[in-house]
């Protein structure tokens, strides 16, 4: 998506870490014309894939995927929690997931009341590095016995394996920005420059 391109290269910094910052439009103050334009793209690439659910993890993939929700006929969207708040009661799907960002251990957990073995789920987050996050996702969908459409990635940087891992699995991952490379010396390179 070359707009995006363009955004994440003209205000995109690049952090100690491999993290690429790009809260100005998306991950703190966020864009809501651009944040459409995601949404629409999701919507084209995964329209015919009849999603029943969109899902997520907190807090930057909740915005995504509620707007992308909006253009699949208001599909409900079930977001992970990190932490294990007291008031999920027992019946909760778990998967261990490692946060990039924190570089920390933690538990991803969704209430199994709000995911069905009927379910055709569309995961979507901002990016994709590890994989860490769509796995745990993915994990909770197979516990419920759920299907995996896809995952609708922001963000994807293709140097990390994140990406070659969930398609592997045989899983469709679309992501609307692909980052080849990236260095403060040389900047960020996308993968079809
Ligand atoms: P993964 O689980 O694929 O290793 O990492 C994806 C998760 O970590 C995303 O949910 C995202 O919040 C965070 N993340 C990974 N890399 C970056 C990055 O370069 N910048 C930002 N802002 N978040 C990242």
């Amino acid at each position: 998506m070359k707009l995006l391109e363009e955004r994440i290269r003209t205000e995109g910094k690049i952090l100690p870490g491999d993290i690429l910052k790009i809260d100005g439009f998306l991950n703190h103050r966020i864009d809501t014309a651009l944040l459409q334009e995601i949404a629409a793209e999701f919507h084209r690439l995964y329209a015919d894939s009849n999603i029943t659910k969109i899902l997520t993890v907190e807090a930057s993939g909740i915005a995504i995927a509620v707007s992308t929700a909006f253009l699949f006929d208001n599909v409900p969207v079930v977001f992970a929690k990190k932490g294990h708040a007291s008031n999920l009661g027992d019946n909760v799907y778990h998967a261990p997931v490692y946060s990039y960002t924190r570089g920390a251990q933690m538990e991803a957990h969704i209430d199994s009341n709000y995911l069905d073995a009927g379910d055709n789920v569309l995961i979507v987050d901002d990016f994709m590095a590890n994989g860490q996050a769509a796995l745990a996702l993915i994990d909770i969908c197979h516990q419920a016995g759920a299907g995996v459409a896809g995952c609708g990635i922001v963000v994807e940087k293709a140097y990390q394996d994140g990406g070659k891992r969930i398609r592997q699995m045989g899983i469709r991952v679309e992501s609307l920005a692909r980052v080849k490379s990236m260095s403060v010396e040389n900047g960020i390179e996308f993968e079809r420059d």
